[in-house]
């Protein structure tokens, strides 16, 4: 049994746990922090950003399901989802203000400013996809550069995005947590990686510690605070098995699907993922461009049914135009005796709304040059696991649980789905939190 004393634990290094580490790291306020992940550092690995890399640091080897049949792909790794994001970058919504009283303002265009987060330059945004853009503005929509966490000028050597970006950046391009980690790393805090953590350790309302598992050798972590930032779907599972028993009762998890449509030209494949967006927020979806990688796309088309696998042929020449729906709370993410389950359909309204955007998606395919016979919607997955422990719900606005010092800082905490991408809402979170955490001590 390995035993050790610090002052503050956090559990899980995506954007959430990575940031609260760098940032008590760099505040100089004398506290330990020990940072604790499952996975490994895959980053100098030669498979990392390959099709067996994926396969050997996602959940399941990639095969994660729902319930009801929806993929979701789950990275266990330093940096946690960063890993394999497609990059995107949009400021927290002022619903966080409006509605729950959190400014994320300041955090946010922070680190807009340290990470140098902005489009891409319009000769690396993609021809195809910048045609699916126009066919959208054509049709009276309002498509804009996506913001994006890419510096290509950081590229090792040269700038190489394509659809495969998404199983790991290889080029080097992409910012991924795992930085912050290192950076927290340069200023003294603590690392376990192969840590999994089991369940927090609390009494009389105070939390004590966290126990679990590190390369087969069970440990107990003594610290003030402990920080779960495991994910939407990790840390519901941790808060189960130490008996918040409402955690994961509900999710969201931006449900998404891709429209297709064989194009007269080069299709997007080849180009940087999610160039360009379009929100809708009175449907409640966003479209942006995007296709699955080439190996990836007949084993989700196989889930549609083997006629749509022989499209595959077809992948060099198809457009995409990809739809988040703003999903509301529903189904549970349930720890099991062994492992757990994800059950998350949609609703009655979800279905509608989905419908009409599929309805869109495919006027601007056809818009775009298109052959109508071909365009198609893929089956559902799931993105942003997220919302399985919500502010207003089971935390304060300090993220803070009912138990005194154990607090949450995840894709978890989200009240309501984001329909946008996460990451730098999660960061500004961190930061917020951070600030709180150091001006408590
Ligand atoms: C393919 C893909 C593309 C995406 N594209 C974008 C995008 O372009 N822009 C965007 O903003 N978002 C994107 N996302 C979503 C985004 O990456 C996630 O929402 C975000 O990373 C969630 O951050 P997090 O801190 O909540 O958790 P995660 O990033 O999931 O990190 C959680 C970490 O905790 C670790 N962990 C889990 N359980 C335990 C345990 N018991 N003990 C110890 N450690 C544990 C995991 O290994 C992991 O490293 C994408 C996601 C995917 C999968």
């Amino acid at each position: 049994m390995i035993e050790k004393q610090t002052d503050i634990i956090v559990v899980g290094s995506g954007p959430g746990g990575a940031t609260v580490a760098r940032e008590l790291a760099r505040s100089n306020a004398g506290l330990g922090v020990t940072l604790l992940e499952r996975g490994r550092d895959w980053r100098q690995n030669p498979l990392y950003g390959t099709y067996p890399g994926a396969m050997l640091y996602a959940d399941r080897a990639s095969f994660l399901f729902t319930q009801e049949g929806l993929n979701i792909i789950r990275p266990l790794m330093l940096g946690g989802a960063t890993s394999m994001y497609c990059g995107c970058a949009e400021r927290p919504l002022p619903w966080w203000q409006s509605k729950y009283g959190i400014d994320l303002s300041q955090e946010a265009e922070e680190t807009v400013v340290e990470l140098g987060i902005k489009p891409l330059p319009a000769t690396l945004r993609g021809v195809a996809s910048t045609r699916i853009a126009e066919a959208g503005a054509d049709l009276g929509m309002d498509w804009q550069p996506q913001d994006k966490f890419m510096v290509p000028q950081q590229s090792h050597n040269g700038f190489d995005c394509g659809a495969k970006c998404m199983l790991g950046c290889r080029c080097g391009a992409k910012w991924n947590a795992a930085e912050f980690v290192d950076e927290a790393v340069q200023q003294g805090i603590d690392l376990w990686t192969g840590t999994k953590v089991d369940e927090v350790v609390w009494e009389n309302g105070r939390v004590l510690g966290v126990i679990g598992q590190r390369l087969g050798q069970s440990f107990r972590l003594w610290g003030k605070v402990v920080v779960l930032a495991a994910g939407g779907i990790g840390t519901p599972l941790i808060l189960q098995r130490s008996g918040l028993t409402q955690a994961g009762q509900g999710m969201t998890m931006d449900t998404t699907v891709m429209v297709y449509g064989h194009a007269p030209t080069k299709g997007i494949g080849q180009e940087p993922p999610m160039t360009w967006s379009c929100a809708d927020d009175q449907l409640g979806v966003l479209y942006s461009t995007l296709i699955d990688p080439w190996l990836n796309y007949p084993l989700v088309m196989l889930q549609k049914g083997p006629a749509y696998s022989l499209t595959w042929h077809r992948w060099g020449h198809t457009y995409g135009v990809m739809i988040k729906l703003k999903d509301e709370v529903s189904g549970a993410v349930q720890a099991q005796k062994r492992g757990f389950t994800i059950s998350k359909g949609l609703t009655a309204d979800d279905r509608q709304r989905l419908a009409q955007a599929e309805a869109v998606a495919g006027r601007i395919l056809r818009q775009a040059g298109c052959d109508p016979d071909t365009i198609f919607t893929t089956p559902l997955r799931g993105t942003h696991p997220s919302g399985t422990v919500r502010l207003g719900e089971m935390l304060d606005t300090n993220l803070q649980t009912e138990i005194a010092g154990l607090y949450v800082c995840d894709a978890s905490v989200f009240p309501e789905a984001l329909a946008r991408p996460t990451v730098l809402t999660i960061i500004a979170l961190g930061k917020r939190l951070a600030r709180h955490l150091r001006d408590d001590s």
